[in-house]
Protein backbone atom coordinates (compact mmCIF):
# COMPACT_ATOMS: atom_id res chain seq x y z
CA UNK A 1 0.00 0.00 0.00
CA UNK A 2 0.87 3.44 -0.79
CA UNK A 3 -0.18 7.03 -0.42
CA UNK A 4 0.68 9.59 -2.80
CA UNK A 5 -0.40 13.33 -2.02
CA UNK A 6 -1.80 14.96 -4.82
CA UNK A 7 -2.82 18.02 -2.93
CA UNK A 8 -2.25 19.57 0.55
CA UNK A 9 -3.05 22.87 0.93
CA UNK A 10 -5.97 24.03 2.19
CA UNK A 11 -8.94 26.60 1.07
CA UNK A 12 -7.15 27.57 -2.16
CA UNK A 13 -4.31 26.56 -4.50
CA UNK A 14 -1.12 27.86 -3.51
CA UNK A 15 2.41 27.56 -5.81
CA UNK A 16 3.19 25.36 -3.53
CA UNK A 17 0.49 23.47 -2.55
CA UNK A 18 -2.59 22.49 -4.46
CA UNK A 19 -6.16 21.79 -2.82
CA UNK A 20 -6.97 18.59 -0.97
CA UNK A 21 -6.39 15.48 -2.77
CA UNK A 22 -4.78 12.11 -2.60
CA UNK A 23 -4.10 8.58 -3.27
CA UNK A 24 -4.82 5.56 -1.67
CA UNK A 25 -2.69 3.28 -3.88
CA UNK A 26 -3.71 -0.69 -3.84
CA UNK A 27 -1.69 -1.78 -7.20
CA UNK A 28 -0.55 -4.86 -5.44
CA UNK A 29 -3.89 -5.35 -3.35
CA UNK A 30 -6.52 -5.33 -6.02
CA UNK A 31 -4.61 -3.42 -9.66
CA UNK A 32 -6.83 -0.15 -8.47
CA UNK A 33 -6.13 3.16 -6.94
CA UNK A 34 -8.67 5.22 -4.62
CA UNK A 35 -8.65 8.79 -4.70
CA UNK A 36 -9.65 10.86 -1.26
CA UNK A 37 -11.02 14.06 -1.89
CA UNK A 38 -10.67 15.57 -5.46
CA UNK A 39 -10.02 19.26 -4.92
CA UNK A 40 -9.67 21.52 -8.48
CA UNK A 41 -6.73 20.39 -11.31
CA UNK A 42 -6.13 17.03 -9.80
CA UNK A 43 -5.92 15.35 -12.80
CA UNK A 44 -3.91 18.08 -13.64
CA UNK A 45 -1.52 16.85 -10.92
CA UNK A 46 -1.79 13.40 -11.23
CA UNK A 47 -0.45 14.20 -15.16
CA UNK A 48 3.05 14.70 -13.00
CA UNK A 49 2.20 11.19 -11.41
CA UNK A 50 2.58 7.24 -12.44
CA UNK A 51 -0.75 7.48 -11.67
CA UNK A 52 -4.20 6.38 -14.45
CA UNK A 53 -7.29 7.70 -14.32
CA UNK A 54 -8.42 4.11 -16.18
CA UNK A 55 -6.97 2.65 -12.79
CA UNK A 56 -9.16 4.73 -10.73
CA UNK A 57 -11.49 2.38 -9.11
CA UNK A 58 -13.40 4.31 -6.09
CA UNK A 59 -13.30 8.30 -4.82
CA UNK A 60 -14.51 9.23 -1.31
CA UNK A 61 -15.19 12.66 -0.76
CA UNK A 62 -15.04 13.86 3.14
CA UNK A 63 -17.42 17.07 2.04
CA UNK A 64 -18.66 19.31 -0.21
CA UNK A 65 -15.98 22.39 0.47
CA UNK A 66 -15.37 23.35 -3.16
CA UNK A 67 -11.47 22.97 -2.25
CA UNK A 68 -12.31 18.91 -1.94
CA UNK A 69 -14.72 18.76 -4.73
CA UNK A 70 -14.00 21.03 -7.76
CA UNK A 71 -11.89 18.80 -9.62
CA UNK A 72 -14.21 16.27 -9.75
CA UNK A 73 -16.25 16.74 -12.88
CA UNK A 74 -13.53 17.32 -15.06
CA UNK A 75 -11.38 13.97 -13.53
CA UNK A 76 -15.01 11.37 -14.11
CA UNK A 77 -15.17 13.13 -17.98
CA UNK A 78 -11.16 12.59 -18.64
CA UNK A 79 -11.04 8.85 -16.95
CA UNK A 80 -13.66 8.15 -19.76
CA UNK A 81 -11.30 9.32 -22.37
CA UNK A 82 -8.21 8.34 -21.13
CA UNK A 83 -9.66 4.14 -21.09
CA UNK A 84 -11.45 3.80 -17.74
CA UNK A 85 -14.40 1.74 -18.79
CA UNK A 86 -14.64 -0.29 -15.31
CA UNK A 87 -17.42 0.82 -13.03
CA UNK A 88 -16.78 3.80 -11.03
CA UNK A 89 -17.85 4.13 -7.19
CA UNK A 90 -18.37 7.65 -5.42
CA UNK A 91 -19.46 8.04 -1.53
CA UNK A 92 -19.41 11.23 -0.17
CA UNK A 93 -22.16 13.46 1.86
CA UNK A 94 -25.77 13.63 1.14
CA UNK A 95 -26.00 16.56 -1.86
CA UNK A 96 -23.18 14.89 -3.83
CA UNK A 97 -25.87 13.37 -5.76
CA UNK A 98 -27.09 16.19 -6.81
CA UNK A 99 -24.50 17.85 -7.64
CA UNK A 100 -22.24 15.76 -9.98
CA UNK A 101 -25.79 15.18 -11.90
CA UNK A 102 -26.64 18.51 -12.48
CA UNK A 103 -22.73 19.09 -13.04
CA UNK A 104 -22.40 16.45 -15.65
CA UNK A 105 -26.28 16.95 -17.39
CA UNK A 106 -25.80 20.66 -18.01
CA UNK A 107 -22.18 20.68 -19.17
CA UNK A 108 -23.54 17.66 -21.20
CA UNK A 109 -20.36 15.50 -19.93
CA UNK A 110 -21.59 12.15 -21.04
CA UNK A 111 -20.10 9.19 -19.22
CA UNK A 112 -19.10 6.25 -20.96
CA UNK A 113 -18.70 3.60 -17.88
CA UNK A 114 -21.05 3.09 -14.80
CA UNK A 115 -21.10 5.42 -12.36
CA UNK A 116 -21.95 4.77 -8.73
CA UNK A 117 -23.00 7.63 -6.18
CA UNK A 118 -22.86 5.88 -2.42
CA UNK A 119 -24.43 8.96 0.26
CA UNK A 120 -22.79 8.12 3.20
CA UNK A 121 -23.78 7.98 6.62
CA UNK A 122 -22.08 6.72 9.60
CA UNK A 123 -20.92 3.00 9.77
CA UNK A 124 -19.69 0.74 7.17
CA UNK A 125 -20.32 2.14 3.41
CA UNK A 126 -17.69 -0.34 1.06
CA UNK A 127 -16.93 -3.76 1.94
CA UNK A 128 -15.81 -7.14 -0.09
CA UNK A 129 -13.84 -10.27 0.98
CA UNK A 130 -10.59 -7.74 1.53
CA UNK A 131 -11.42 -4.57 2.65
CA UNK A 132 -13.97 -2.78 4.64
CA UNK A 133 -14.26 1.12 4.51
CA UNK A 134 -15.96 2.77 7.79
CA UNK A 135 -16.69 6.15 7.84
CA UNK A 136 -18.22 8.62 11.29
CA UNK A 137 -18.94 12.26 10.51
CA UNK A 138 -16.48 14.92 12.09
CA UNK A 139 -16.86 18.46 13.38
CA UNK A 140 -16.12 20.76 10.43
CA UNK A 141 -18.53 23.62 9.47
CA UNK A 142 -20.69 21.52 6.74
CA UNK A 143 -21.09 18.01 7.63
CA UNK A 144 -17.76 16.00 6.81
CA UNK A 145 -17.00 12.80 7.36
CA UNK A 146 -13.56 10.72 8.16
CA UNK A 147 -12.68 7.48 6.78
CA UNK A 148 -11.27 4.35 8.12
CA UNK A 149 -9.58 1.68 5.39
CA UNK A 150 -9.29 -1.72 6.82
CA UNK A 151 -7.57 -4.48 4.67
CA UNK A 152 -8.47 -7.75 5.95
CA UNK A 153 -6.01 -10.32 7.37
CA UNK A 154 -3.87 -12.40 4.31
CA UNK A 155 -3.50 -15.81 4.00
CA UNK A 156 0.02 -17.19 6.36
CA UNK A 157 2.83 -17.51 4.41
CA UNK A 158 3.83 -20.88 2.69
CA UNK A 159 5.73 -23.17 4.86
CA UNK A 160 7.48 -24.93 2.02
CA UNK A 161 9.33 -27.72 4.22
CA UNK A 162 5.30 -28.80 5.26
CA UNK A 163 3.91 -28.68 1.78
CA UNK A 164 7.06 -30.85 1.03
CA UNK A 165 6.24 -33.48 3.41
CA UNK A 166 2.74 -33.44 2.10
CA UNK A 167 3.77 -34.53 -1.48
CA UNK A 168 2.58 -31.14 -2.89
CA UNK A 169 4.54 -30.70 -6.09
CA UNK A 170 6.42 -27.41 -7.42
CA UNK A 171 3.76 -25.42 -9.36
CA UNK A 172 -0.06 -24.23 -9.44
CA UNK A 173 -1.09 -26.35 -6.25
CA UNK A 174 1.20 -24.51 -4.11
CA UNK A 175 -0.13 -21.29 -5.32
CA UNK A 176 -3.50 -22.55 -4.59
CA UNK A 177 -2.63 -23.50 -1.32
CA UNK A 178 -0.81 -20.40 -0.45
CA UNK A 179 -4.15 -17.90 -1.58
CA UNK A 180 -5.94 -20.03 1.61
CA UNK A 181 -7.33 -22.74 -0.56
CA UNK A 182 -7.31 -26.75 -0.37
CA UNK A 183 -6.44 -28.93 -2.86
CA UNK A 184 -6.53 -32.35 -4.08
CA UNK A 185 -2.87 -34.09 -5.23
CA UNK A 186 -2.90 -36.47 -8.02
CA UNK A 187 -2.94 -40.13 -5.74
CA UNK A 188 -6.34 -38.48 -4.14
CA UNK A 189 -4.59 -36.86 -1.32
CA UNK A 190 -6.27 -33.99 0.37
CA UNK A 191 -4.23 -31.33 1.67
CA UNK A 192 -5.57 -28.15 3.42
CA UNK A 193 -4.19 -25.12 3.30
CA UNK A 194 -4.09 -24.33 6.88
CA UNK A 195 -1.64 -27.23 7.42
CA UNK A 196 1.26 -25.79 5.43
CA UNK A 197 0.53 -22.37 5.66
CA UNK A 198 1.70 -19.95 9.18
CA UNK A 199 -1.09 -17.86 10.62
CA UNK A 200 -2.92 -15.34 8.88
CA UNK A 201 -0.88 -11.81 8.43
CA UNK A 202 -2.96 -8.41 9.67
CA UNK A 203 -3.89 -6.01 6.54
CA UNK A 204 -2.81 -2.48 7.20
CA UNK A 205 -5.03 0.21 8.73
CA UNK A 206 -5.21 3.49 7.29
CA UNK A 207 -7.19 6.49 8.57
CA UNK A 208 -8.44 9.59 6.38
CA UNK A 209 -10.03 12.27 8.36
CA UNK A 210 -11.58 15.09 6.48
CA UNK A 211 -11.46 19.18 7.45
CA UNK A 212 -12.46 18.72 11.36
CA UNK A 213 -12.02 20.19 14.78
CA UNK A 214 -10.69 18.07 17.30
CA UNK A 215 -13.20 15.72 18.01
CA UNK A 216 -13.55 12.08 19.66
CA UNK A 217 -15.27 10.31 16.48
CA UNK A 218 -11.56 11.39 14.83
CA UNK A 219 -10.13 9.55 17.81
CA UNK A 220 -11.99 6.33 17.18
CA UNK A 221 -11.14 6.46 13.38
CA UNK A 222 -8.18 6.38 13.84
CA UNK A 223 -8.00 3.61 16.80
CA UNK A 224 -4.72 1.66 16.63
CA UNK A 225 -4.39 2.41 12.82
CA UNK A 226 -0.91 2.20 10.92
CA UNK A 227 -1.13 5.35 9.31
CA UNK A 228 -3.11 8.54 10.20
CA UNK A 229 -4.00 11.38 7.85
CA UNK A 230 -5.26 14.41 9.86
CA UNK A 231 -5.39 17.89 8.47
CA UNK A 232 -3.54 20.40 10.48
CA UNK A 233 -4.55 23.94 9.38
CA UNK A 234 -3.01 25.74 11.67
CA UNK A 235 -0.44 25.87 14.70
CA UNK A 236 -0.07 27.11 18.09
CA UNK A 237 0.47 30.78 17.30
CA UNK A 238 -2.73 30.42 14.99
CA UNK A 239 -4.34 28.05 17.36
CA UNK A 240 -7.55 30.54 18.11
CA UNK A 241 -8.82 30.55 14.11
CA UNK A 242 -8.79 26.66 14.22
CA UNK A 243 -12.50 26.95 15.89
CA UNK A 244 -13.99 29.32 13.74
CA UNK A 245 -13.43 27.95 11.15
CA UNK A 246 -13.94 24.67 11.82
CA UNK A 247 -10.12 23.22 11.65
CA UNK A 248 -7.65 21.97 13.42
CA UNK A 249 -3.74 22.81 14.43
CA UNK A 250 -0.77 20.57 14.50
CA UNK A 251 -1.12 19.70 17.90
CA UNK A 252 -4.56 18.80 17.53
CA UNK A 253 -3.51 16.49 14.57
CA UNK A 254 -0.88 14.71 17.10
CA UNK A 255 -3.36 14.67 20.01
CA UNK A 256 -5.65 12.29 17.76
CA UNK A 257 -3.03 10.31 16.47
CA UNK A 258 -1.69 10.21 20.94
CA UNK A 259 -4.76 8.96 22.18
CA UNK A 260 -5.70 7.05 18.69
CA UNK A 261 -2.42 4.75 19.63
CA UNK A 262 -1.73 5.14 16.10
CA UNK A 263 1.91 4.08 14.74
CA UNK A 264 2.48 6.99 12.32
CA UNK A 265 1.19 10.27 11.51
CA UNK A 266 0.76 12.70 8.15
CA UNK A 267 -0.67 15.77 8.31
CA UNK A 268 -1.89 17.84 5.28
CA UNK A 269 -4.71 20.79 4.41
CA UNK A 270 -1.87 23.14 5.19
CA UNK A 271 -2.98 26.58 5.56
CA UNK A 272 -0.97 28.81 2.89
CA UNK A 273 0.38 30.61 5.74
CA UNK A 274 3.03 28.66 6.22
CA UNK A 275 5.39 28.31 3.67
CA UNK A 276 7.58 24.77 2.82
CA UNK A 277 10.32 26.01 5.24
CA UNK A 278 8.03 25.81 8.21
CA UNK A 279 7.30 22.10 7.73
CA UNK A 280 10.12 22.16 10.22
CA UNK A 281 8.57 23.67 12.62
CA UNK A 282 5.18 22.30 12.40
CA UNK A 283 6.67 18.70 12.63
CA UNK A 284 8.68 20.13 15.97
CA UNK A 285 5.14 21.23 17.41
CA UNK A 286 3.60 18.07 16.45
CA UNK A 287 6.34 15.87 17.87
CA UNK A 288 5.78 17.40 21.54
CA UNK A 289 2.62 14.69 21.57
CA UNK A 290 3.46 12.15 18.73
CA UNK A 291 5.95 10.60 16.36
CA UNK A 292 6.33 9.65 14.33
CA UNK A 293 4.92 12.54 12.02
CA UNK A 294 5.27 13.91 8.90
CA UNK A 295 4.41 17.12 7.02
CA UNK A 296 2.69 16.46 3.76
CA UNK A 297 3.75 18.11 0.60
CA UNK A 298 2.12 17.83 -2.71
CA UNK A 299 3.38 14.97 -4.96
CA UNK A 300 4.97 12.97 -1.70
CA UNK A 301 4.43 9.14 -1.72
CA UNK A 302 4.85 6.72 1.28
CA UNK A 303 4.97 3.27 1.79
CA UNK A 304 3.48 1.16 4.52
CA UNK A 305 5.53 -1.52 4.58
CA UNK A 306 6.60 -4.52 7.06
CA UNK A 307 4.97 -2.15 10.49
CA UNK A 308 6.66 1.27 8.83
CA UNK A 309 6.23 4.06 6.84
CA UNK A 310 8.50 5.30 4.58
CA UNK A 311 8.74 8.23 2.31
CA UNK A 312 9.53 6.56 -1.30
CA UNK A 313 9.17 9.99 -3.29
ZN1 LIG B 1 -10.70 22.19 3.15
ZN1 LIG C 1 -13.84 22.37 4.53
Amino acid sequence: MQIQFLGTGAGMPSKQRNTSALALKLLEERGSFWLFDCGEATQHQMLHTTLKPRKLEKVFITHLHGDHIFGLPGMLGSRGFLGGSGRLDLYGPKGLREWIEVTLRISRTHLNYELAVHEVDEGTVFEDESFIVRALPLDHVVPCFGYRVEQKPLPGKLLSDRAREAGVPKGPLLRELKEGRDVVLEDGTAVKSSDVTGPPQPGFTVAILGDTRFTANAVELAQDADVVIHEATFDRESAHLAGPYGHSTIIDAAKTAVLAGARSLIANHISARFLPEDAEHLAAEAAEVFSPVEIAEDFAEYEWKDGVLKRIN
